[in-house]
């Protein structure tokens, strides 16, 4: 059981309690293999917090901290097997989608998008909303490894904040 425990707390990401890098990562290569050895579909999304420094810098850090927790508790909450979620990096959470086409992707982050557009998080006597921002790309079977994939879906992100961000992009490439 400690052992386990130990195996847990590795996984885990210690402000969001969701899966961190490590293990979002660990998902993100199994489903590519599978996706390789079965020929099934699959997508990712990577999505990034709008100008979270400005949450930071009006409401302060901590409160960026409660902004983070309740975004990967929504996250959690939304996300249906078989996707799966980790925080990717400060305020960017990747979503692993398989068995997923990227027009399945897009509605999901359609979706999202309306629903953290839409939602207010109360932080003390406050309540802050945020949008989101997400880039999607789909695996090109046997024509690239996850690495490239996670390259598309980050330019497609980066493509979504310069069209004016609170939108996803699908990488056409
Ligand atoms: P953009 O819309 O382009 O994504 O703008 P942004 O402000 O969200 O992006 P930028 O990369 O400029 O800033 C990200 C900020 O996220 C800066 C950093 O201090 C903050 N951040 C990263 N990790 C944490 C964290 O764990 N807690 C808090 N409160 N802030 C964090
Ligand atoms: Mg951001
Ligand atoms: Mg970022």
């Amino acid at each position: 059981a400690v052992i386990a425990q130990a195996d847990e707390v590795s996984h885990t990401d210690a402000l969001t309690f969701i899966p961190n890098r490590r293990q979002i990562m660990i998902d993100l290569q199994n489903a590519v293999e599978f996706s390789e050895r079965y020929g099934t579909p699959l997508s990712i999304s990577m999505l990034d917090i709008d100008h979270f420094k400005n949450i930071n810098d009006i409401h302060g850090h901590s409160a960026g901290d409660e902004v983070l927790r309740n975004l990967a508790g929504t996250l959690r909450q939304y996300i249906r097997h078989p996707d799966t979620i980790g925080r990717f990096g400060g305020e960017e959470f990747l979503i692993v989608l398989p068995h997923s086409t990227m027009k399945a992707a897009a509605e999901q982050a359609q979706r999202l998008c309306e629903l953290i557009r839409l939602s207010l998080i109360p932080i003390g006597e406050q309540e802050i909303s945020m949008t989101v921002s997400i880039g999607i790309a789909q695996y090109k079977l046997h024509k690239e490894d996850w690495q490239s994939l996670l390259n598309r879906a980050d330019a497609a992100l980066y493509k979504a904040k310069n069209n004016g961000r609170d939108r996803w992009v699908v990488s056409e490439e």
